[in-house]
């Protein structure tokens, strides 16, 4: 087996180390995509990124694994002092990626896989254009809204608002270079679907990110 040369290793790291972008509208299912993922297990290949929100922890949420909640002062020294390889303000929260946490995965041979919104990833893909950009989608505008109102963690008016911006970013699917439909009842398939393009992009060997 080739090192190197762009071929998958079954037990090492990748070849071709990747930033992976995993976005679409809120409500389309990414955290139980995640979840799916992190099932299928590819350990160590792929390093999940913990994201900065200011946003409230909502039940069940833990610190450094959900997210990493911070003040707005806090968040704005991050993103002053540079820390941040993207600050995006989602349905009136601020969210960040770290920059060390990309650098970590990536310089550990780790495929860096980010779940952030539409904004977010289009500020990635700009900084770093090699970046995987995976869009997923939900079967229908309905179902996303039936989504958003049946995990009850909004207001109405923050409901309202996530409507109005599913609308805004599913116009924005061609700005991606995958988009996967999530079909109901299918996060399996659709993990699937991830986690083949990856391989496919993998061994293709164009992507592999330099810097952040
Ligand atoms: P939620 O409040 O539902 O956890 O997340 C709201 C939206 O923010 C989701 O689309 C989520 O993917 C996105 N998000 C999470 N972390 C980040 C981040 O670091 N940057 C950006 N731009 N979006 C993020």
């Amino acid at each position: 087996m080739s090192v190197g040369g762009g071929e998958s290793l079954v037990d090492g790291p990748p070849a071709n180390p990747m930033l992976v972008i995993i976005s679409g509208p809120s409500g389309v299912g990414k955290d139980t995509i995640i979840e799916a993922l992190q099932k299928r297990d590819h350990r160590p290949l792929y390093h999940y990124v913990v994201t900065c929100t200011t946003r409230g922890r909502r039940p069940g949420e833990i610190e450094g694994v959900s997210y990493n909640f911070v003040s707005v002062a806090e968040f704005m020294a991050l993103r002053d002092e540079g820390e941040l390889l993207e600050a995006n303000e989602v349905h009136g929260n601020w969210y960040g990626t770290p920059r060390a946490g990309v650098r970590a995965a990536l310089a550990g041979g780790q495929h860096a896989i980010l779940k952030i919104d539409v904004q977010g990833a289009r500020v990635v893909k700009g900084c770093v254009p090699e970046a995987l950009l995976i869009f997923v989608v939900p079967p229908s505008l309905d179902t996303l809204v039936e989504h958003l109102k049946a995990r009850r963690t909004e207001t109405a008016e923050q409901l309202e608002l996530r409507q109005r911006n599913a609308a805004i970013e599913l116009a924005r699917k061609d700005d991606y270079d995958y988009v996967v439909v999530n079909e109901e009842g299918h996060v399996d398939v659709t993990a699937e679907r991830i986690e083949e393009i990856i391989e496919q992009e993998e061994r293709g060997g164009a992507r592999r990110a330099v810097a952040v």
